[in-house]
């Protein structure tokens, strides 16, 4: 494809020539330059219709440059921009691309024929980035280049330390660790992996599971074999470091399998991996289009012989959507526990006000107690935070309990 511009650098400097030459009454004709050198969108489109491997600058590039273009939904755009991915913007979504600066180490987490799963995870990591920042997310990665290794507790910290832009607090939206999978030639599916019991889990497995089916869906890998949320305890006894120091919402994506030969060769593609990286991003926005309900923090106070809890609860939805006076919480999933104890409950569906009430005796002894508000909207998506920590204050006096971390084994039970 030719783009043809006029040439009015050229034509002005004719006319230069013609003043200088003391003839001013010849009529100058505008010159038509024909540009022949392709874009790199004709050649990003060029390489998709050829089958020919692209380098991953030439994904980015294109991601950059070609956005509006993107929403030609059904127009020959494999990865046309998702119509609902404003629901992620302002959300601060840290990626962590696993491993890193092992080239030199021979045989070191390589596919058959040597291609190495740091590179993938990287490659994939910087598109996801670039889809994900396109859609208004504020988007980290714990390692944006080849040639480093971290350390697991290193980059759950860049996760658990991100000022988030939407409301100045601290800790991102969600985590998601990006890794491939290695065992025998013909494995060759899609796992997620979250962090101990489910129990603690759910801020976890609501993104989890959209992605999981995206990617099994994406790149056609052998759905159906297991179920593809995985409890990473299944692996260790203490689980993946990296999920297990994650004080945030965190899940790790063993997407496919570099020791499957095929599966090594697509992964050299970055075409293929900004496929893998689609997947992830169209299963963050379904997720968000559904919202992640929350609530006010909890007030306590002691009224007499019992610990009277306040909050008023947030489905996630949307404030400004048509009918959002309407319930999108689901009350049989409201429930709030004290140092583990159930509360008794009254929710006011038309208010969102929610009051719990437990009798002081049944808190369990010492200064620090917790108190644990859960519910979950029409998506059946959960709320976060879940956990909070306050200290008794005298009789009547209100205090507003502070955020808790998720809980996880070994970290801050
Ligand atoms: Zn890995």
């Amino acid at each position: 494809m030719n783009r043809m511009i006029k040439g009015s650098m050229a034509c002005a400097m004719l006319s230069a020539a013609m003043v200088f030459g003391g003839c001013q009454t010849v009529e100058v004709q505008e010159k038509i330059v024909e540009v022949k050198a392709p874009t790199k969108e004709e050649l990003f489109l060029d390489r998709v219709a050829k089958g020919e491997p692209m380098p991953v600058e030439e994904i980015l590039s294109y991601i950059e440059n070609s956005r509006d273009e993107w929403y030609g939904w059904g127009e020959g755009f494999d990865f046309p921009v998702h119509r609902a991915e404003k629901y992620l913007k302002d959300w601060t979504i840290v990626l962590d691309p696993g491993h890193g600066g092992d080239a030199h180490k021979k045989n070191w987490k390589r596919g058959p024929t040597g291609v190495r799963e740091a590179a993938i995870n990287l490659r994939v990591g910087l598109i996801l980035k670039a889809l994900l920042e396109n859609s208004g997310a504020q988007v980290k990665l714990t390692r944006a280049d080849d040639s480093y290794d971290m350390g697991l507790t290193a980059r759950a910290e860049v996760a658990n330390t991100i000022v988030r832009k939407r409301d100045g607090g601290v800790g991102a939206d969600l985590f998601i660790s990006l890794h491939h999978n290695a065992a025998a030639p013909s494995a060759n599916y899609t796992t997620v992996w979250f962090h101990g019991p489910v129990k603690w889990s759910e801020p976890d497995l609501d993104p989890a599971k959209y992605v999981a089916h995206e990617i099994g869906w994406a790149l056609r890998t052998q759905v159906g074999k297991t179920n593809p949320l995985m409890n990473d305890q299944q692996m260790y006894a203490s689980g993946f470091g990296v999920l297990k120091m994650a004080t945030v919402p965190a899940f790790l994506c063993e997407s496919t399998f570099h020791t499957n030969p095929d599966e090594e060769q697509r992964l050299r593609d970055a075409e293929y991996n900004f496929r893998e990286a689609y997947a992830i991003y169209k299963g963050l926005v379904e997720y968000a289009y559904g919202g992640r309900p929350t609530q006010s923090a909890p007030v306590v106070k002691v009224e007499g012989s019992e610990l009277v809890i306040k909050t008023k609860l947030v489905d996630g939805s949307g404030e400004k959507w048509w009918g959002h006076d309407k319930e999108r919480t689901i009350s049989s999933s409201v429930n709030v526990t004290v140092d583990g104890k159930r509360a008794y409950v009254a929710y006011d569906s038309k208010t969102k006000e929610l009051v719990a009430k437990i009798a002081t005796a049944d808190l369990a002894e010492g200064e620090k107690h917790e108190v644990n508000v859960h519910h979950i909207n029409m998506f059946k998506h959960s709320n976060y935070p879940q956990r909070y920590g306050f200290k008794i204050a005298a009789e009547g006096k209100e205090v507003e309990a502070k955020q808790l971390p998720i809980k996880r084994n070994g970290l801050n039970n």
